[in-house]
């Protein structure tokens, strides 16, 4: 499995750099000493999602909006009531399929 961007716990990893609750002071940090890269984010993603962490994307207010992540841990989750989003093919993000081609690009440079 690679990267995903249709998948919100890779596109927030991505897009985040990490993983901050936003209900509380937890990060999901997840071995910081990798080099960052796709691969990296999308270990991250599916990690948090294995752990319990909860991803729900933000719909843009306006097309073109600027995206957000909404991010819990499972403490702030099983205390708000959120449950992580149904798995499924959804729209990817044009901020994010950005970022995926601009990252994919450069490791491409890299490995020349
Ligand atoms: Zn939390």
């Amino acid at each position: 499995m690679a990267f995903d961007p249709h998948d919100p716990y890779d596109a927030a990893a991505l897009y985040d750099m990490w993983l901050n609750c936003q209900g509380c002071p937890a990060t999901f940090d997840f071995e910081p000493q990798r080099p960052l890269g796709l691969d990296y984010y999308h270990d991250i993603g599916q990690r948090a999602k294995a752990e319990g962490w909860v991803v729900h994307e933000q719909p843009e207010a306006e097309p073109g909006e600027d995206v957000s992540y909404l991010v819990c841990c499972p403490e702030c989750a099983a205390r708000f009531g959120l449950a992580a989003p149904a798995p499924g093919q959804r729209r990817a993000p044009v901020a994010i399929m950005d970022i995926c081609a601009a990252v994919r690009a450069a490791e491409d440079e890299l490995a020349a």
